[in-house]
């Protein structure tokens, strides 16, 4: 189980995406940040967590086509560059907000955090 999970995800027309949780907090995440942080196995090397995706291949133009729920822990989005296997758990996508409070806690924890910066 989860403490919070989304309770509204929203496509938005800039290719942005708004999720709302459960608690209350909201963020926007937009595509391209998404896209490089997915997790499937195409994109992380599954024994050390290297990302294998450069930010320079991820277009500048890139979309969700169409975001799924997974069950009750995650979600699945299907990307306008065709790549289709990106699964997000939603402990994952919390972690991932980049809404300034959520960096600003994160940067306090975690100096090397895999954030931007
Ligand atoms: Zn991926
Ligand atoms: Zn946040």
């Amino acid at each position: 189980m989860f403490e919070v999970r989304p309770v509204e995800i929203e496509k938005r027309e800039d290719g942005s995406i708004r999720v709302a949780w459960s608690n209350g907090h909201e963020g926007i995440y937009p595509a391209a940040y998404l896209r490089e942080n997915c997790h499937c196995a195409s994109c992380i090397e599954e024994w050390t967590g290297r990302k294998m995706i450069e930010p320079e291949a991820i277009p500048n133009d890139i979309r969700p086509l169409r975001i799924s729920a997974v069950g009750q822990y995650a979600i699945h989005i299907e990307w306008s560059d065709g790549h289709s296997t990106g699964i997000y758990a939603f402990d994952l996508l919390r972690s991932l907000c980049p809404c300034p409070s959520c960096v600003s806690e994160r940067a306090a924890r975690l100096p090397d955090g895999p954030q931007r910066p």
